[in-house]
């Protein structure tokens, strides 16, 4: 059983560095197609992180943050986390995170970026 999922893993490796072209390709392909969508998820995208600075100032500025990060108790470096950013200026919408935790939430601090 090991040596055979060992096996699969192996052929899938070589199947993606073999492929690697014809991978690549159909990527472009597919932003040629897809071009005005793909610019028009980015451009999303760019808003939503925009509405996501704005959410975080205004928590810092009106001390949503708790004394204790929510998951691991930790009392420094804290972060507020909006799990709801339209509803940005609502504290029930967001949850202190350590700068740890945050991270492993999802992988970006912005908090640490605006002070
Ligand atoms: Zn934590
Ligand atoms: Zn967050």
């Amino acid at each position: 059983m090991v040596v055979s999922r060992e096996y699969n893993a192996i052929r899938n490796h070589l199947y993606t560095r073999e492929n690697k072209d014809q991978i690549n390709k159909r990527k472009r392909e597919r932003y040629q197609r897809d071009r005005e969508h793909i610019l028009k998820q980015h451009k999303r995208y760019r808003e939503a992180n925009k509405l996501k600075r704005i959410a975080q100032r205004y928590a810092l500025q009106h001390k949503f943050i708790d004394d204790k990060c929510a998951m691991c108790k930790a009392t420094d470096r804290l972060n507020f986390h909006h799990i709801d950013y339209v509803d940005y200026k609502n504290p029930d919408c967001g949850i202190t995170l350590c700068v740890d935790c945050h991270k492993k939430d999802h992988r970006t601090v912005i908090i640490s970026n605006v002070n």
